[in-house]
């Protein structure tokens, strides 16, 4: 695909002068993704600093039948961001402002472009918590969480993106500025128009702003790293977790031996926190807005419960506890390649879940190395299946489709999500409509019809063919 030298002079306009670029050097590190999967191509990269720019140029691409692909930090992880077939780029990094924090009516504007460590921190400068906490916070954006409904380690307490978000500035495909940028909690005026556009991965509108929900900041924090002998054991830790404290469980995270052994041999400055390996470990995190003795509680909790645990006693401590955690998929990544899933499944079936999973997928390649990690309070696992020991990753690698199909079967048998937080993008596309019905794919059609009538948004991603 080409896109005419006039069309292409018109955009350019409508970005103003430090709005664009086609500059292939500028241009490349926004055409490939994190884990090297995709790479795509596009003449145009276009940085538009306000949401009239935007609307223009949404205009022009609709007037035009121009594709265009939306872009925040390139941090997503099916695809959804890369321009396949010589799209314009429309990134949205230059719309960085936080418009205005408001600490006691605890909500805080930002625009798109904004990157999520920067929204924690200006939450945190006024004496309030921006919970969304992922491993790429140094880099996404706060457009692309709410357009994949990110989750990351903190959706047990306070739920995913979506939960988040209170109200959102839209440019729908025609450039017509959908204003919906409400800080109310309360507003049942009809359909929710918001919440269509979290979650479409840039299909169906590009977010511009987002009114963010703020939380009370935590003056106590409790983090632990336990010995525990399965994810089952795992659970009814969590369980007696959230009693003890009231629900002040903010992060439950469980990894098995397989997956610390990788991060201990790849990942500079990590150390085993504890005495005995274990099979499998629980890193924990309590919070607390008010002062008291948090600690104890975790403590009495832990004892009893787990075979061994560490509480971190200090801030440097705790960073470790996490880069164990946080450190896994780059470890695995280092340790050859992996066939990754990131599935839901109830809560309670989880141990099932992995039992059954784990057993199909060695029986198709019994030396394969499977390490499913991850949040497994809310039903997510990572699961991820690491190349033989020694073994030929291009090879392992060819085996993706046939290994994804039976695991995402066994998924769907358990009631399960075959895309727990990462979203569809092209990755997943066709292998929604093996799980969906028909219902509901020609709804999620009828809408992208609605909005989208002539398909110029990140076209070919989220519907199936
Ligand atoms: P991009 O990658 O740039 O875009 C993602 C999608 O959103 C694309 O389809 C794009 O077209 C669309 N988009 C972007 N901005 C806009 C906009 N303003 N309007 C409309 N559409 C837009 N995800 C989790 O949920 N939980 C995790 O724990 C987690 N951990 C991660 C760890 C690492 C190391 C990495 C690399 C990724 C991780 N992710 C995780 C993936 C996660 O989806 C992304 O990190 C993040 O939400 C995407 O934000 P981004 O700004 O990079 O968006
Ligand atoms: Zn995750």
């Amino acid at each position: 695909m080409s896109i005419a030298p006039e069309i292409i002079a018109r955009l350019k306009s409508a970005a103003g002068v430090n709005g664009f670029s086609e500059d292939p050097g500028e241009i490349a590190p926004h055409l490939e993704e994190w884990r090297s999967k995709y790479r795509g191509f596009s003449p145009l990269l276009l940085k538009p600093a306000s949401v009239e720019q935007v609307s223009a140029i949404l205009a022009i691409c609709n007037e035009t039948r121009t594709p265009i692909v939306p872009q925040g930090g390139n941090t997503g992880l099916v695809g959804g961001q890369i321009p396949f077939h010589g799209e314009v780029l429309l990134s949205l990094s230059h719309m960085n402002r936080i418009r205005h924090v408001d600490a006691d009516g605890m909500s805080l504007i930002a625009e798109a472009g904004v990157i999520l460590a920067d929204v924690q921190r200006a939450a945190d400068d006024t004496g309030r918590l921006f919970p969304l906490s992922l491993a790429a916070e140094g880099s996404c954006t706060i457009g692309g969480n709410l357009s994949t409904n990110a989750g990351g380690v903190n959706v047990l307490r306070y739920g995913n993106a979506r939960d988040l978000m209170l109200g959102l500035e839209v440019v729908l495909a025609d450039g017509r500025v959908l204003d919906l940028l409400r800080v109310l909690r309360k507003d049942n005026t009809g359909y929710d128009l918001k919440q269509l556009f979290i979650g479409a991965e840039g299909t169906l509108g590009v977010i511009t702003a987002a009114a963010l929900e703020l939380f009370p900041k935590p003056a106590e924090r409790v983090t632990a790293f336990a010995a525990v002998d399965d994810p089952k054991a795992a659970l009814g830790l969590l369980s007696r977790l959230q009693d003890a404290t009231g629900g002040l469980i903010s992060a439950f995270e469980i990894m098995p031996r397989i997956g610390l052994e990788f991060v201990l041999l790849h990942i500079p400055q990590t150390s085993d926190p504890l005495r005995a390996p274990s099979s499998w470990y629980a890193l924990v995190e309590a919070t607390s807005a008010a002062h008291f003795d948090l600690q104890s509680i975790v403590e009495r909790a832990l004892e009893g419960n787990v075979n061994d645990a560490v509480i971190a006693s200090s801030e440097t401590q705790r960073e470790n506890l996490w880069r164990l955690r946080e450190s896994l998929s780059e470890a695995q990544k280092k340790e050859g390649g992996s066939i990754k899933h990131d599935i839901s499944v109830p809560v309670a079936r989880v141990p099932e879940f992995l039992e059954t999973a784990t057993r199909a997928v060695l029986a198709r390649i019994p030396d394969a190395r499977p390490v499913p990690f991850g949040h497994i309070g809310d039903g997510n696992i990572h699961f991820n299946i690491s190349v033989p020991e020694g073994g030929d990753t291009p090879l392992f690698l060819a085996r993706w489709d046939e290994i994804s199909h039976i695991v995402h079967d066994i998924v769907h048998e358990f009631g399960g999500s075959i895309s727990a937080e990462h979203g569809i993008g092209v990755m997943k596309r066709n292998e929604i409509a093996r799980y969906k019905s028909a219902a509901e794919i020609e709804t999620m059609r009828a809408l992208k019809r609605t909005l989208d009538p002539n398909n110029i948004l990140n076209p070919g991603k989220v519907l199936p063919d």
